[in-house]
């Protein structure tokens, strides 16, 4: 498979933190999503809530299988593209491992904890678990990824948090939000994958969970062109009882609509760019993109879902609970480090800085958003009494 100019070239990659000897069979890449693949924090993902939380029922998304779909879209994408595969795979694979337990909930409660000592934000902690919270190899923190891997995981990123990684980093990760350039073609594919990715699979949880109805999706264009086209070729599946195969054979068909949209419009932002190299893809607007007609069909669907699944009386019944699990862990380890793992007491102690409380909050902060969903319920009751969300 020949890549094309633009895509990342591991032959060419910018390198790691700590050099390392190639590995005999495998490209830098490879070795990137080998890496997260074996990572602590890969395995914990599938006890993580999506939407939904882990417990309300077993075939929703979690992080885990939202990541596999993000990675199977990507890499499908690339390959048309004549991207890096590998790469788009390391990113989609590790592009949540930031993530705290019960979803959104979860990371705002983080957030609001942390807001006098820098605040808490999932795309940053993704670059935490690869860069220093795993402890795997004798030498390093890490999993000691290449650049552009980590170039993907840090999608987003503020100002203040770029100007203080730049300052561990002068010219690493962060320095494209400093300077406004883009990032890969691969980081910038992970990006709308993960949007396709879930703008499908919300869909079809929100439907089987009951929250959302066939009727309601009546005004979401981008599912229900597909499920009238459906109808009309499949007339039986209108019985109630065929009402799975409807939902599944739109989304089929809006998950290539989506895929099949991005490829031709990038394509066409490519050939008239025809950028030289990846770094002339860096500076450059963003070409990964939808076209303007899919483009404004995905926000009206976003525009659906926000009201409709994420603000559900029912969904936010339980991200209070959520919060409340949350913000109690915070608050009791941070006035008692020795209820963590002696690693994180280890990290809550490294004092030597000038703010001896921002230390531990961002060990607190990190030991809680490494937990999984039935880890911190199981905490919070050891650690109150209260029984939340079980
Ligand atoms: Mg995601």
């Amino acid at each position: 498979m020949t890549l094309a100019p633009y895509a990342c070239n591991p032959a060419q990659t910018r390198g790691r933190r700590y050099p390392q000897a190639p590995a005999p069979t495998r490209t830098e890449y490879q070795r990137d999503r080998d890496r997260i693949v074996h990572s602590t924090a890969f395995r914990r993902l599938v006890y993580k809530t999506q939407v939904f939380l882990n417990h309300e029922g077993d075939l929703f998304r979690t992080r885990m299988t939202h990541s596999l779909e993000v990675a199977q879209l990507g890499r499908s994408i690339a390959r048309s593209l004549k991207l890096n595969e590998d790469l788009v795979e390391a990113i989609a694979l590790a592009h949540d491992l930031g993530h705290t337990p019960f979803g959104h909930a979860g990371q705002d409660a983080l957030n609001d904890c942390m807001a006098a000592f820098g605040g808490f934000e999932h795309n940053l902690q993704s670059l935490r678990v690869v860069d220093l919270l795993e402890e795997r190899y004798p030498e390093f923190d890490g999993l000691n990824l290449t650049f552009e891997t980590r170039e993907g995981i840090l999608k987003h990123c503020s100002r203040a948090n770029a100007q203080a990684l730049e300052l561990s980093e002068p010219g690493g990760v962060a320095q494209r939000f400093l300077s406004h350039q883009q990032p890969s073609l691969e980081a910038q594919l992970c990006n709308l994958a993960d949007e396709i990715a879930y703008n499908a699979h919300d869909i079809d949880d929100g439907v089987r969970s009951g929250l959302i109805t066939l009727q309601q999706l009546q005004a979401v264009p981008l599912f229900d062109d597909f499920r009238r086209q459906t109808l009309a070729e499949f007339p039986h599946l209108q019985e109630a009882v065929q009402g799975r195969r409807l939902l599944y054979e739109a989304i089929r068909r809006m998950l290539s609509a989506q895929v099949y949209d991005v490829i031709a419009a990038t394509q066409a932002a490519l050939d008239e760019v025809q950028p030289a190299s990846v770094d002339a893809v860096r500076q450059l607007p963003p070409l990964v993109q939808f076209g303007a007609e899919m483009r404004a069909k995905s926000k009206t669907l976003k525009a659906f879902l926000l009201p409709q699944l994420y603000r559900h009386p029912q969904v936010l019944q339980t991200t209070g609970h959520a919060r409340q699990v949350v913000t109690d862990l915070f608050d009791a380890y941070f006035s008692a480090a020795h209820e963590m793992p002696e690693r994180y007491q280890r990290r809550a102690d490294q004092s030597g800085g000038t703010d001896p409380a921002a230390v531990t909050a961002r060990a607190v902060a990190d030991y809680i958003a490494g937990m999984t969903d039935r880890f911190a319920v199981r905490e919070h009751e050891r650690l109150t009494g209260l029984r939340l969300l079980a």
